[in-house]
């Protein structure tokens, strides 16, 4: 059993026991309940743990704080909801407590909750054997607006916030000893891990790879470790698709487009049609892993991360939408099917089953 699976029963188990006041349970980005005739309250809480959800040589104190946070408004983004308030419990081994580890994470934390004018109210520290940190955001949105992730029809358009691909590949840069601020052998590493897969794969050297200068490639490294440490969760466009109702679902990307969309697909019992040329793909992940080494297409299709926004708009509607907000702009992908179940994608005149491969901690 996987852990959709046991979710899916643990909301079967509590389905008859749920109060009238809340409007979305379990199975969305975040809960729902009615605080007001006309306002609704929308929580979430995302857990993560050393070793498995960071890595703690690789990951800065303050850019920890920063995403502890930011995965959390993501999912109140994810809502078309305004995040407000939050809560932050914390475990940590005796080293973190005495070093600059805490003063860190909190002021990375603390850093992006004033961006957001999100208070912080409460929370709880314990001693831990690694670092554990269970960040929970609060948001408000008006009574019924909530944006769910059951709600696509057929024939609505889908939408990505941003770029796709980059926190994976940030995420590989890491496990290939690549460090933020520091230049270091991962450059060579790369190159040399890109001629190896083209030789495997009997490929022409990857265009940019090589012939572009250090400094290029090592912006390239820098910014792609910053999407996989420092996400920025799409508030401004989660307020805006919110409060004009323009899109029919949403759910934003954490596990990765593959797993995500049919996550939204289950929930909204349709099918989708994705199209593969017109996926964002993130410039740097083109640029430092070429097409077919760490496949761009791939690392866009199943990597996790991104905390992108992806949503369905009625086709009325798709000319109301602005071009970008808060200087991030929208891809149109693909298209909601009448086929429940059935997730493709489609390169020119081919088109095949599109796989959940993105992020799941329990397999079958
Ligand atoms: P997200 O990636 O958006 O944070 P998750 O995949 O973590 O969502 O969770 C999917 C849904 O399952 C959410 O509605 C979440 O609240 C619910 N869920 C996850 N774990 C539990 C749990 N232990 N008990 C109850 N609900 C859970
Ligand atoms: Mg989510």
């Amino acid at each position: 059993m996987n852990e959709f699976d046991f979710i899916r029963q643990l909301r079967e188990q509590t389905s008859r026991k749920t109060s009238p006041r809340i409007v979305s349970g379990i199975g969305d980005d975040a809960a729902v309940f009615r605080q007001s005739p006309d306002r609704d309250l929308v929580i979430s809480t995302d857990l993560l743990i050393e070793s498995i959800d960071f890595h703690r040589e690789a990951t800065p104190p303050q850019l920890l704080g920063h995403k502890a946070l930011a995965v959390s408004i993501s999912d109140i983004a994810a809502m078309g909801a305004r995040p407000l308030w939050a809560l932050i419990s914390i475990g940590l081994p005796q080293s973190a407590w005495a070093g600059n580890f805490k003063d860190e994470f909190f002021s990375g934390y603390l850093a992006l909750a004033d961006r957001y004018r999100v208070s912080l109210a409460g929370g709880d520290i314990s001693k831990s054997p690694q670092v554990v940190i269970d960040s929970i955001v609060a948001g408000e949105v008006k009574a019924g607006r909530a944006i769910l992730r059951s709600t696509a029809r057929p024939g609505d358009q889908v939408f990505v916030t941003g770029t796709l691909g980059g926190a994976a590949a940030g995420l590989k840069l890491i496990e290939l000893g690549a460090r933020i601020g520091e230049t270091s052998d991962v450059r060579r590493q790369t190159s040399d891990d890109v001629r190896e897969s083209n030789a495997r794969l009997g490929a022409d050297s990857v265009p940019g790879a090589e012939a572009s200068g250090l400094t290029t490639d090592d912006d390239a490294i820098q910014s792609l470790l910053l999407r996989q440490l420092a996400p920025q969760p799409r508030v401004g466009w989660g307020i805006v698709l919110g409060d004009e109702r323009l899109a029919t679902s949403m759910i934003d990307l954490s596990d990765g487009l593959s797993s995500d969309l049919r996550h939204l697909c289950d929930e909204s019992n349709v099918g989708a049609i994705i199209d593969a040329t017109q996926l964002p793909l993130d410039e740097h992940v083109k640029h430092l892993c070429g097409r077919r080494a760490l496949d761009p297409l791939a690392l866009a299709l199943h990597g996790g991360e991104d905390f992108e926004l992806l949503f369905t708009v009625n086709p009325d509607c798709v000319s109301d939408l602005p071009k970008r907000v808060d200087g991030v702009t929208i891809s149109r992908i693909g298209e909601i099917t009448d086929q429940p179940g059935i997730v493709q994608i489609r390169e020119q005149n081919h088109s095949w089953d599109l796989p959940a491969k993105g992020f799941q901690h329990f397999s079958d």
